[in-house]
């Protein structure tokens, strides 16, 4: 296999290190993978950011239903321990119209919703619905997927400290077994015990200094879900990021370009964007000045089309747009942009701190692409299809080799955010 091109071995490679839930063997492994990979991409050794989160495990968990049989659950990451027993209100999607349509009924119940395309503009964020169903007293709290036969995986956006409800993914059939009937609410069983302390995981960087003292951030996130090889997400990103950085460095002008590249690769994404979080809490004012662009490769495959579904989500960065629409035009992709402000990735904590950012995306608003499977056991490299990482790896370079040479007064206008970003989730 080592006479792949590197972007496919990286992918693979990466793939065969697991899920990578964060705190796993698996995501040690593929932290240790990345540091010898981004080194051999760009000639630097890694720089690693260790940082404190509040480490979660589950040790079992079951669910139950009505009939007593047993029904497949996976626990959302940092779910609340316990054992709760209850009727199970539908809410359907759990919009929250729903939930305020059934105020009155949700305390002392088990929630159930469904789990939507994650990169869409209308969608509901899980843990917006997770927090919707704590404050409106329910005991538990289940999240049906879109795959037969399989659960859905996922964060709860429960806080270390905070005591929460337990939470399950579960399959579209479980979900059937636990609608309502004519006889009423059918009742469930939620079990789960966990395994809770603080732990370290790191970030790491590889830096490669420019003429001038600003910078561009490639990213990509290493962390992801057990149920599969987070292949889509996110080691079709980590690969693009890596191979783009091997690209500009092999052509890398001798005194450097007029910004450095940073390759960066965060941790603890998958429990609500911890390790980039933790990393632009810690900026200095100075330091985010000098941060030009962050480019944030999440997903970037699994689209359906000659163009994937391409998206840039830009938190509300409206400076970098024209920007990016010429580098796909010059790359003949059709780019839809999604600004309004969705903290869905790491670019997020950065375009909240005013720093030009955005995420790269395929399958935006395509119901029925390979997208749609993440988080579930389907997110596994079969579902790539290796001309759409490809892609993606070009439109990235062509986008990050422009802003790491573009004048001042361009990187001046990048800043400039539209006026009105919603709230964080
Ligand atoms: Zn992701």
């Amino acid at each position: 296999m080592t006479d792949a091109p590197f972007l496919d071995r990286a992918f693979a490679a990466i793939c065969d290190t697991g899920g990578r839930l964060c705190g796993s063997p698996s995501e040690r492994a593929a932290t240790a993978l990345l540091k010898s990979l981004g080194q051999e991409a760009t000639g630097v050794a890694a720089r690693a950011e260790p940082f404190e989160y509040g480490g979660w495990r589950p040790l079992a968990c079951a669910l139950t239903g009505p009939d007593g049989a047993p029904l497949p659950a996976h626990p959302l990451v940092r779910s609340a321990p316990g054992e709760v027993e209850a009727e199970v209100i539908d809410l359907g999607r759990g919009e929250p119209e729903a939930f305020a349509a059934h105020a009155g009924e949700i305390a002392g119940r088990i929630v159930l919703v469904r789990h939507e395309l994650m990169f869409n503009p209308g969608t509901i964020h899980r843990r917006l619905k997770y927090r919707a169903a704590v404050e409106a007293g329910a005991v538990g709290f289940l999240i049906a997927g879109p795959v037969a036969g399989g659960c859905v995986a996922g964060s709860s956006g429960r806080a270390p400290q905070e005591a929460g409800i337990p939470a399950f993914g579960i399959s579209p059939e479980a979900a059937q077994a636990l609608a309502r009937r004519a006889a009423g609410r059918p009742r469930a069983r939620l079990s789960l015990t966990t395994e809770e302390s603080p732990a370290t995981a790191e970030n790491l960087f590889f830096d490669l200094p420019g003429r001038t003292d600003a910078r561009v951030i490639l990213t990509a996130h290493i962390d992801g879900h057990d149920l599969g090889e987070s292949a889509i997400d996110n080691a079709s990103g980590l690969a693009a990021a890596l191979e783009v950085a091997r690209r500009l460095t092999a052509d890398r002008p001798a005194g450097g370009w007029r910004r450095g590249l940073t390759l960066a690769f965060f941790n603890a994404e998958e429990w609500a964007l911890t390790g980039s979080a933790l990393h632009v809490e810690a900026m200095s004012a100075a330091e985010r000045a000098r941060v030009s662009l962050v480019a944030n490769l999440d997903s970037p495959v699994g689209g359906m089309g000659p163009d994937g579904g391409l998206a840039a989500l830009t938190c509300g960065m409206a400076g970098i747009e024209p920007m990016l629409l010429a580098a796909a035009e010059a790359e003949g992709l059709a780019l839809r942009l999604h600004r309004p402000f969705q903290a869905n990735s790491d670019h997020a904590n950065f375009a909240r701190a005013g720093i030009p950012a955005f995420r790269l995306v395929a399958g935006f608003g395509q119901h029925e692409a390979p997208a749609r499977l993440v988080l579930t056991p389907r997110d596994r490299r079969d579902l790539v299809d290796p001309a759409e990482l490809t892609r993606a790896a070009g439109l990235a370079e062509r986008i990050v080799r422009h802003a790491l040479d573009a004048p001042a007064e361009d990187a001046a206008a990048w800043r400039a955010a539209a006026p009105a970003p919603a709230p964080a989730l």
